[in-house]
Formats: C-alpha cells, sequence, structure tokens
C-alpha cells in the first residue's frame, strides 16, 4: 500500500511558448490538507487540472494512489473539484444540487436521503435542503458546493480558490471550517489560493510555485520560518533580504540571507547583546503606526533598509512616532535569519 494519494513525475504542461508547469515532481499525501501557493498565473490551477483529468501533461506522468493516471478522463478518477463560482445549478433546490451525483450514480433514493442529511448536518446547512441557491449567503453556498463536492466520497478534493468571492471575515470563518470538515471526513484536500495567509492557516503542507516551478514544499513553519529562496522569502510574508558587503559586515559572510521584521528589535546603544545575536546600528526613516502593531523602516548605517514590527504591548501612537530620526541599533536571534539563494 502507498502513503501517496497523488505523484507527479517530472510533469510539465506547455501552451505554445508558455511553460505553463515545468518539470514539477511533487508527493502529496493521503489525508493531507496541501495547498499550492503562488502569484498569478504561477501553474497552480494548470497542475490542479491536470489531477483533475481536465488538462493533459505535455510530458511527465501523474499517479493517483498508485495508479498512473495521464491518459484517464476525470469521470474515471476518484476526485471531486470545488470551483470559485461554485458552479451550482440556479433552478435546483439545494437538496438536489447537493444530490445529484448520487443521483447520476443511481444511488437509491433513501440512501441518497440519508447520506444528504449526514452531508447537510457536516457543512452545517441541516434545514436548508429545500431552498434554492439564490436564497443563500455567499458563505452557504459555498457550503453547499462542498457538500455536493463531498457526498460520494472522493478520495481527493481539489479546491480552486474557493474562498475568493467571500468577504474577509465569512473568509477567515470558512478557512477555519474547511480545515475541520476536512479533519473529519480525511480526506485529502488539495487547495488552490494566491493568500499566503490562508494557505498558512489551513494547510498541512504548502508548495509555493513561481514561473511554473515550485520554489518550495513544507509545513507552514519551514516555508515562513525557514524560505529557501527570496522569492519565497518575499511572497510568503514580509521579509527583509540583506545580501553582499552589508550581510558580511552583519553575519561576517556575504551569503544573502532573510529576516522576518518580527523577529528584530528596536533597542539603542544602552542595550547589552549577547553572543547568539546579530546587531545592526542605523536610523528610523519612517514609522507607521497600526494598532496592534508599529512599522517601523530603518536604514542602515552600512547600507539598506530592515523593516522592523512591533507590537504596541505598552506603546500609544504619540510614542511611536517620536522614534523617527532616532539613532537605533537593531539586534536579533543568529538562529532567526535564513541563508537563501536567488
Ligand atoms: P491564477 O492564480 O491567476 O489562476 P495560476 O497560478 O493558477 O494563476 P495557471 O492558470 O496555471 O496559473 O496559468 C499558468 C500559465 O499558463 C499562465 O501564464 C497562463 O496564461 C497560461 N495558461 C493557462 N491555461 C492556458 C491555456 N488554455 N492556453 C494558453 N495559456 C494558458
Amino acid at each position: 500500500m502507498t502513503n501517496s494519494a497523488i505523484r507527479f513525475d517530472k510533469v510539465s504542461r506547455y501552451f505554445g511558448d508558455v511553460k505553463a508547469v515545468d518539470a514539477v515532481d511533487l508527493e502529496i499525501n493521503d489525508g493531507e490538507f496541501f495547498s499550492m501557493l503562488g502569484p498569478s498565473g504561477s501553474g497552480k490551477t494548470t497542475c490542479l487540472r491536470m489531477i483533475a483529468g481536465f488538462d493533459r501533461p505535455t510530458s511527465g506522468s501523474i499517479h493517483l494512489y498508485g495508479q498512473e493516471v495521464s491518459d484517464l478522463p476525470p469521470y474515471d478518477r476518484d476526485v471531486n473539484t470545488v470551483f470559485q463560482d461554485y458552479a451550482l445549478f440556479p433552478h435546483m433546490t439545494v437538496g438536489d444540487n447537493i444530490a445529484y451525483g448520487l443521483m447520476i450514480k443511481r444511488v437509491p433514493k433513501t440512501e441518497r436521503a440519508k447520506r444528504l442529511d449526514e452531508i447537510l448536518d457536516l457543512v452545517q446547512l441541516a434545514g436548508f435542503a429545500a431552498r434554492k441557491p439564490s436564497q443563500l449567503s455567499g458563505g452557504q453556498r459555498q457550503r453547499v458546493a462542498l457538500a455536493r463536492a463531498l457526498i460520494n466520497h472522493p478520495k481527493v478534493l481539489l479546491l480552486d480558490e474557493p474562498l475568493g468571492a467571500l468577504d474577509l471575515k465569512l473568509r477567515q470563518q470558512m478557512q477555519v471550517e474547511l480545515k475541520s470538515i476536512q479533519k473529519r471526513v480525511g480526506i485529502t484536500f488539495i487547495f488552490v489560493t494566491h493568500d499566503q495567509e490562508e494557505a498558512l492557516t489551513m494547510s498541512d503542507r504548502i508548495a509555493v510555485f513561481n514561473q511554473g516551478k515550485i520554489e518550495q514544499i513544507g509545513s507552514p513553519s519551514d516555508v515562513y520560518e525557514r524560505p529557501a529562496s527570496s522569492f519565497v522569502a518575499g511572497f510568503v510574508g514580509t521579509s527583509n533580504l540583506v545580501s553582499g558587503e552589508v550581510a558580511k559586515r552583519i553575519t561576517g559572510s556575504d551569503q544573502k540571507f532573510s529576516i522576518r521584521p518580527e523577529k528584530i528589535h528596536l533597542g539603542s546603544a544602552s542595550d547589552v547583546l549577547t553572543e547568539t545575536m546579530y546587531k545592526a546600528n542605523g536610523t528610523v526613516r519612517d514609522v507607521i503606526y497600526l494598532g496592534l502593531y508599529t512599522r517601523y523602516l530603518v536604514s542602515l548605517d552600512d547600507g539598506g533598509d530592515l523593516v522592523v514590527i512591533e507590537q504596541n504591548l505598552k506603546t500609544t501612537s504619540m510614542d511611536v512616532l517620536k522614534a523617527r530620526d532616532q539613532k537605533v541599533v537593531l539586534f536579533w536571534e543568529k538562529d532567526h535569519i535564513s541563508r537563501v539563494g536567488g
């Protein structure tokens, strides 16, 4: 038995000159919540479409639970997709929309009704079966789409930016709910998003895409705390990149490194630093008070700028604004830097 739900071996998909997906190797485990994260046009949706069978690789092979599927049509794959626009049938009730797949498969009526009740409970829509999609809120429609995709227990559920149409609050609520539904049903979820916070919140592992290639695969904390490249450091959260002579003055090596703004302390010459810390002298150029925290832009004496974020534990907006033009000493734990390539 293999534990691998999906495997890509050197999968490429070209559209003329465009290398939408470029020699991607990838393994997704059974039962995993796996996100494909990347900017627009980086190849995420094309990967998803190839898993679903809506598109085929130009070269390379795709395995689903150990079976080569590169040439199998969508209906022969144990995979369902939830699209961003939900694609619900407007003239059908919620119940009929959700049970449609079972009807096509000629599942007997009593069994259909039982599974419909179970799934309505799971997505918290008990009592909504008789409504039409137009009588639902955006979040509720999203749940109908999810229920419809889950009712025939696919092994893999593909989700293409399914929360994209929701406002921020609802989106955050649905993120928590999706994760909890996934845990309960134990199905492999593959989630496409360009929103790094969303990927960090929900995923067991994340693949970061850039120009048809995967730059890094890892847990949210791997990708955030240990970005493998400048691209990942910049795309996932905010990061400071330091290279060349400035890096050398700080760390003794001119290899490029990244350091997250919230890991840097804003101090003064009187702070006593330990052996475990790096430091850099600079001047505060800009201060942005953001309620929960404050962002400082500090120009280093040796050249370049660093962004520092400090939580406003005791400070008020008046206090923090006084920091502008002050000489400061920045320091952070040596452990908190990541050496990055590219
Ligand atoms: P988004 O977040 O905007 O959906 P994405 O990361 O999902 O982006 P893809 O949709 O996979 O990116 O597209 C990858 C590249 O392939 C893009 O440059 C896109 O223009 C190109 N592409 C995708 N589908 C086609 C097609 N059918 N014909 C031609 N080019 C295509």
